[in-house]
């Protein structure tokens, strides 16, 4: 292994068990071992195969991958089509017009049941709602909505009249809304006077009435109409002439409404990424490539059966999960689904079980954060519902430490479930690498395989392929369908990102090994690797080794310069609720510091374990562990703008005043 690989022990999971699929659920599944050999050949034309099958085309395409501009691919260029037609109107020109497309619950518990027909006709009007208000093909419009169905209405809509959406999650301040706005330049906002979060209304529109202020000496806003759903009822200020009622703007409009057929390359939407690193990054994406991905990996890696299957993605539509995974790939395939408002825990710790057994769903999809926070709260919580509808279960957003997956199946999943452990980045669009259901033999904490179609690897410094057992850098060697197309007005950046560490490969900007089998485990975030004596340390396998210890419910692990050893690990622990209460620091540090030493090896004990309350995430549910990095070396802490909750800061340091 190469010195500089980020990886520490393989040992660590070779004595993992697989859960390979049962044949009933084989039997019955969308995806079967020959996609790989079909893939195999010429991915390029298997690509054509899934555009042509996936989606419906205004005019065909006759190319299919045009890499002469790279790093900018160009697919199915010359073919037309849109977006929001291909999400509801053919569904309903099909007969399946009243089949429930969203069933949504409100935090309070109102609900909504919306038919592909009904989505329709609003999709309609807010899009003649757009037009009327000079919304044209190319100008781009900011969505700022808690997760309600305009949210998806909204998106839908500008995808119908070919306005790139950006959509900003409803929990970022003004100024992260301000910064956004400016850097689309966007025409028009859509917002709602608030929307409901942990049992209390809170306010949307001030963020973006102060958002849309000209500062003093500084540019005006490029904003001419902001759109406001009432969602509360809260009061709002009102600036005549810029702000309408959504509702008095749509119940006016008319319910036709012609698509406009743009380009398959032509920009679909604008997304900040995360920020779980820094400065978030604009990216964008395009049209007839993204739905393609879209619609092909939604099918494949959950297995959909639109005609029964009630599917649930649990993200919100401010991050990328939300739009291929709520909006766009979902909807492309006809699928019934939940979108739930508020948070897990309101009014109480069962609430996403309770709908799980409501609206009998059967595929699930959520971040490890979530399954963590469940682990903590205890399993008698999901234990009081009925679960037996569930027949998948998926992951996204960081790995899954196999503790965490194993309870995930056992408690959630009935201990039947295939689980899908997904990786994909809001730069790649859709998934890349993930057990197919039916196919695969699941291993708990590992991504696994490319999906077919896909050509991803694991490298080493100088970009060559490492041999099975051996960890490097995560790279996709293939232009993908649903890739990037830039980060919006910043090509340099652009290359410089992702294009400039190897020639000619994609850099994820993530660490990965490849095990004895060739599987891929993913190693947490280049930026995050240690190098302790010498020895590069994954933060991921530290992690899942500290969570696999039974009074571990949540791990996060950095590297604090040390000056003998060149960095120190540094570990934050959040105990499982049941044994939170009486726990001695001194004792919980010891336990974990031994157990770490067992799981991995003395080398990646981290020579201080705090137990904390909580751990700063972004709004996406990410640790932030640069953050505690500057913690655990006593540095200012870094820009947090994009951190879920601003005290999670406060609350750790004050534990750190007082060392275990
Ligand atoms: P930023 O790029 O601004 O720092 P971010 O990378 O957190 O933010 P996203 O695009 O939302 O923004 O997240 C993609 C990243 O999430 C991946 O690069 C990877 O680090 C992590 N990730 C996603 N899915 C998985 C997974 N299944 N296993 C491991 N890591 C994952
Ligand atoms: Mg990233």
């Amino acid at each position: 292994m190469p010195q500089d690989t980020p990886s520490t022990a393989p040992e660590t999971h070779e004595d993992v068990a697989t859960f390979p699929p049962s044949e009933a659920f084989a039997a019955q599944a969308n995806a079967h071992a020959d996609l790989y050999d079909r893939a195999a050949g010429d991915s390029t034309a298997f690509w054509a195969e899934q555009a042509r099958e996936l989606v419906t085309w205004k005019t065909p395409f006759t190319e299919t991958l045009d890499w002469s501009g790279a790093p900018v691919a160009r697919w199915f260029a010359d073919g037309t089509l849109n977006a929001a037609y291909n999400a509801v109107d053919r569904h309903v020109l099909a007969g399946n017009g009243d089949r429930v497309a969203l069933h949504f619950e409100g935090e309070p518990g109102d609900t909504r049941t919306v038919t592909y027909a009904e989505l329709q006709r609003e999709v309609s009007r807010a899009a003649n709602v757009l037009s009327s208000l000079g919304v044209e093909a190319g100008d781009r419009v900011v969505v700022y909505l808690p997760m309600i169905v305009e949210a998806v209405v909204a998106m839908l809509a500008c995808a119908r009249v070919g306005a790139p959406h950006s959509v900003v999650f409803g929990g970022f301040s003004s100024d992260a809304l301000r910064s956004r706005i400016a850097d689309a330049e966007a025409k028009v906002v859509i917002t709602a006077d608030g929307g409901y979060r942990r049992g209390s209304a809170a306010a949307l529109k001030p963020a973006v009435d102060a958002a849309l202020e000209t500062p003093e000496g500084g540019p005006a806003s490029p904003v001419q109409h902001v759109l406001v759903v009432r969602r509360t009822g809260q009061d709002v200020a009102w600036t005549e002439g810029r702000d309408i009622w959504w509702h008095d703007a749509v119940e006016a409009a008319d319910v036709q409404h012609t698509p406009v057929w743009v380009e398959a390359e032509h920009p679909l939407f604008i997304l900040y990424t995360s920020g779980t690193t820094g400065k978030p990054k604009g990216i964008l994406h395009t049209t007839g490539g993204y739905l393609t991905q879209a619609a092909y990996t939604h099918l494949n890696v959950f297995d959909l059966k639109p005609e029964t299957d009630v599917y649930w993605c649990t993200a919100d539509v401010g991050w990328v999960t939300g739009h291929t995974y709520v909006v766009y790939g979902p909807l492309l395939n006809g699928a019934t689904q939940v979108i739930y408002e508020g948070t897990p825990d309101t009014p109480h710790q069962g609430r996403w079980w309770e709908l799980v057994e409501k609206y009998e769903v059967s595929i699930l999809y959520t971040a490890p954060t979530a399954i963590r926070t469940c682990m903590k709260w205890g399993e008698e919580i999901p234990g009081r519902f009925d679960l037996s509808s569930l027949r998948l279960l998926g992951s996204v957003g960081e790995s899954i430490n196999p503790e965490a997956w194993k309870w995930y199946r056992r408690v959630i999943g009935s201990g039947t479930t295939p689980i899908v452990d997904t990786w994909w980045q809001t730069e790649t669009g859709a998934i890349m690498i993930s057990p197919l259901p039916g196919v695969t033999a699941a291993k708990p904490g590992s991504a696994q395989r490319p999906l077919p179609g896909i050509a991803a690897e694991v490298v080493d410094d100088s970009g060559v392929p490492v041999a099975d057992g051996a960890g490097g850098y995560l790279v996709v060697t293939e232009p993908w369908p649903a890739m990037l197309r830039g980060i919006w007005g910043d090509l340099e950046r652009f290359k410089d990102t992702y294009w400039s560490r190897f020639r000619h490969l994609y850099f994820a900007g993530d660490g990965a090994k490849k095990d004895d089998d060739g599987d891929i485990w993913l190693l947490g975030r280049v930026d995050d690797v240690m190098n302790v004596s010498g020895h590069r340390l994954s933060t991921t396998e530290i992690e899942s080794a500290l969570v696999s210890h039974e009074i571990v419910a949540e791990a996060a692990v950095v590297g604090a310069s040390d000056e003998t050893t060149g960095q120190a690990v540094v570990a934050f622990v959040i105990l499982r609720s049941e044994f939170a209460a009486d726990a001695d620091p001194a004792t919980v540090q010891e336990q974990l510091r031994a157990h770490v030493a067992q799981q991995i090896g003395p080398i990646a004990k981290p020579r201080k374990i705090l137990v904390v309350p909580e751990l700063p995430k972004t709004r996406s549910g990410k640790i932030m562990r640069r953050l505690l990095r500057d913690v655990a070396e006593h540095r200012t802490v870094g820009d947090a703008t994009t951190l879920a909750d601003s005290s999670v800061m406060d609350l750790i340091a004050s534990g750190l005043a007082t060392p275990a």
